[in-house]
């Protein structure tokens, strides 16, 4: 497969002076967020040290601590760090959870994740976006598994998973992805039209039964693959 987008431009040479310079925003950010209903420190945390700036073009720079979805090119966009944070909070990751993500896109998620110490895996069908999304966590120091395909069949080679969030709007909910979880691993989903979609998380509760959650509605930018979207 492969797909073209237009460039964009990230920087990621400034380093430790432009991440310091911005720590006093990513409080605000998680203090919003906190606001909104995030309580799992874990995840507030990851939001006060990760450069969320350095995932996008340098010419949003200024909105980047701002809780809003913002182009990231190829039409997609890096999702509001309220959804991030409420999809990692549902996934309620331990240290050493083995995750898999399907919409690497920036890769911030990727980043909160692999901050909480999880094991991460994450699918992304756009070839631009991988590779910058590679490019960026690499120099942030974060090593998740990373692979150019579609996610909608999920990635049985290293399942199961503790976790699976899908960044993506899907039609229904993949059933590849519910058969790779793990016996008490969480599945969290948005589910629904293109315009706006439930929130679902299906927990695994044994080998072959399974709980549902519907929890909030959202709009996403469609997952688009053999298991979802044409
Ligand atoms: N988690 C991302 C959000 C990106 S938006 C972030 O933190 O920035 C959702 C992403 O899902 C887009 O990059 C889109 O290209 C990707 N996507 C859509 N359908 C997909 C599929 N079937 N497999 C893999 N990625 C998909």
């Amino acid at each position: 497969m492969k797909l073209n987008c237009q460039s964009t431009h990230i920087e990621l040479t400034k380093g430790n002076r432009s991440h310091r310079k911005h720590a006093r925003l990513r409080n605000r950010l998680a203090d919003t967020i906190a606001e909104k209903g995030i309580h799992d420190e874990a995840v507030l945390m990851a939001v006060r040290s990760i450069p969320r700036h350095i995932f996008i073009d340098t010419a949003l720079t200024n909105r980047a601590y701002d809780d809003r979805a913002l182009p990231i090119g190829c039409g997609q966009t890096i999702s509001q760090p309220y959804t991030v944070a409420a999809q990692t909070q549902l996934l309620e990751i331990k240290r050493g959870d083995k995750v898999l993500e399907i919409g690497t896109g920036s890769g911030y998620q990727a980043s909160i994740l692999c901050h909480m110490g999880a094991d991460v895996y994450s699918v992304e069908r756009h070839e631009e976006l991988y590779h910058k999304a590679r490019e960026i966590l690499q120099e942030l120091g974060y090593r998740p598994t990373l692979k150019l395909g579609d996610g909608t069949k999920g990635w049985s080679a290293y399942a199961p998973y503790d976790g699976i969030v899908v960044t993506a709007g899907a039609p229904v909910v993949p059933d590849d992805l519910i058969k790779q979880l793990n016996i008490g691993g969480r599945l969290v989903v948005p589910v629904g039209s293109k315009e706006s979609q439930m929130m679902v998380r299906i927990t695994r509760v044994s080998e072959d039964s399974y709980e549902e959650e519907q929890l909030q509605q959202f709009k996403f930018v469609p997952l688009i693959g053999e298991k979802g979207w044409d």
